[in-house]
């Protein structure tokens, strides 16, 4: 095999191993021993968290849904937090950082290339914000 193929192959493995333990040990300290949301938690959460992002005048609209985990919309210009039954308290905290972080077009994530910089870049960046209250 050609030597240069191989070490991108092996570069490539490597990061995707490191992604999808970031994310596992992320997502553990997000969901570990958080009390499971209730729809009456949701006020009083969002309120705190659009305060302390200073966004508190945008409109964001919240709905439980079946699925399992939860997500972030734009829909004519109303955000929606689409939460899933995975929701635990500091999902509030997680998706409105997305609100606060990434531009409107990124939120309705189309097409492979933001599908990838949303899986490497922006949900990390929500997690470490979540956990560790990092803003980068
Ligand atoms: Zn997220």
């Amino acid at each position: 095999m050609n030597t240069l193929l191989f070490w991108i192959l092996l570069i490539g493995l490597l990061l995707i191993l490191f992604q999808l333990i970031i994310h596992g040990i992320l997502a553990f300290l997000e969901t570990k021993g958080r009390p499971q949301l209730t729809p009456d938690m949701v006020p009083e959460l969002l309120k705190k968290e659009k305060s302390k992002l200073g966004i508190s005048e945008k409109i964001i609209k919240c709905r439980f849904t079946k699925k399992k985990n939860s997500r972030i919309s734009l829909e004519n210009g109303i955000y929606y937090i689409n939460f899933g039954t995975k929701a635990r308290d500091l999902t509030v905290k997680h998706e409105v950082f997305h609100v606060y972080r990434e531009k409107p077009e990124h939120i309705n994530r189309k097409g492979i290339w933001l599908t990838i910089r949303y899986f490497f870049w922006y949900e990390n960046r929500a997690k470490l914000y979540t956990v560790f209250n990092i803003k980068i």
